[in-house]
């Protein structure tokens, strides 16, 4: 190595895939798990982990590998009438202080566990597509559909950054497909489309005045009050769509008023997140929330439509009795806004599978049952090979 090399070599998770076989018990699977997870790649910083799966994907030779930024899309080519699209990504939250990372196996109150941060969401996802897409296309382990692997970055950051998004609109033809499958935690079921997600400003303007002579001004933050009463008594909604039954939710997430100690405040914003039943629109969501607020200013600063489960279609059908069938879980909603709808917009039905308790997401103790980790692979696996 020069002096002036200072890339660090890329981490060789191909032995560990390669390692984690079928028929093994699942320790392999965890190992290479781990291996992900200790490549830190929080949301931007994902060049590293996009490295190492660049390199084990090119390493087969049954697919066609592309990059774009920290994404990165294999594809097989069999010339099969459908192709299943796999989508997860690479990125996590910060890690905490101190850091919980490098992982650890713990014996815990559900068997052996993998701790530390990535651990749920959503490495565990990863590593089982990594396993998989090594495995299925080479000779003798010809799955009964084709399939895209999409790896990709950004995803626990705003919107506009999603690396899934940028692939959209740069290579639109790699998303294309008959189904998807996200592998965010859902607790090695199947959690059916999702909920909407909006984020409004509810603000009160008011006069300033010195606090000593309070009476001359109108306090902002005092006039605020009808708002945070009329979210306390909210009672959110049950929503059936497509067979699967949506709880909705919405609450204030942020306050804002003030300009120093000594003054009573003209202006008072109250944040407001509603995340609403997949059967919504955008605009019927937004006129819900101006119907709640009215006489109030309110301002829309972030939306995205839901996804609908889409069970009903043949393929998401099959798969869902499939893992029905492997599992005895029966498919759920999904309550947080994933990219399962940037499918749904495509057209494309599209679901939740992956290992983990998505109620442990982005917390500080993140950990998954080792043992969910084989369940998903081997479930998917036996379906993708038509053995199900
Ligand atoms: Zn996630």
């Amino acid at each position: 190595m020069t002096s002036t090399d200072l890339t660090p070599p890329v981490v060789d998770l191909w032995p560990l895939a390669e390692a984690a076989r079928p028929g093994e018990a699942g320790e392999d699977l965890v190992a290479l798990l781990a291996a992900i997870c200790d490549v830190e790649s929080v949301s931007g910083d994902e060049s590293a982990l996009a490295d190492a799966v660049e390199v084990l994907l090119r390493a087969q030779p049954h697919l066609e590998v592309l990059r774009d930024g920290n994404a990165v899309v294999a594809r097989t080519h069999l010339g099969r009438d459908q192709r299943v699209v796999f989508a997860g990504h690479l990125d996590t939250v910060p890690l905490t202080t101190p850091p919980n990372l490098p992982t650890r196996l713990v014996e815990g109150e559900s068997g052996l566990e993998l701790w530390g941060r990535g651990t749920v969401d959503m490495k565990p996802g990863v590593a089982v597509m990594l396993a998989l897409a090594a495995e299925l296309g080479r000779p003798g382990v010809e799955p009964a559909h084709d399939v895209t692997w999409i790896f990709y970055d950004q995803e626990e950051v705003e919107a506009v950054r999603n690396g899934l998004g940028r692939l959209a609109r740069h290579h639109p033809e790699l998303l294309a497909g008959d189904f998807a499958i996200v592998g965010e935690p859902s607790d090695a079921g199947i959690e059916g489309g999702c909920n909407g997600t909006i984020r409004v400003e509810v603000s009160t303007r008011g006069v300033t005045a010195h606090s000593a002579r309070a009476w001359v001004g109108v306090n902002a933050i005092h006039l605020a009050a009808p708002i945070l009463g009329r979210l306390a008594a909210y009672q959110p909604r049950e929503v059936a769509v497509d067979g699967l039954v949506y709880r909705e939710s919405l609450g204030a997430v942020g306050i804002r008023g003030g300009v120093a100690t000594n003054v009573i405040p003209d202006s008072c914003v109250v944040t407001v997140n509603y995340r609403f039943a997949p059967s919504l629109s955008p605009a019927a969501a937004e006129n819900h929330l101006r119907d709640l607020f009215d006489g109030y200013d309110v301002v829309v600063t972030d939306v995205a439509r839901g996804a609908r489960p889409g069970l009903d279609a043949p393929i998401a059908a099959a798969f869902t009795a499939a893992v029905e069938a492997a599992t005895g879980v029966s498919p759920r909603p999904k309550y947080g806004w994933t990219d399962v709808a940037r499918f749904a917009e495509l057209g494309i039905p599209a679901v939740n599978f992956g290992p983990g308790d998505p109620l442990l997401a982005h917390k500080d103790d993140e950990h998954v049952p080792v043992a969910q980790l084989a369940r998903c692979r081997d479930a998917l696996r036996a379906w993708l090979l038509g053995r199900s």
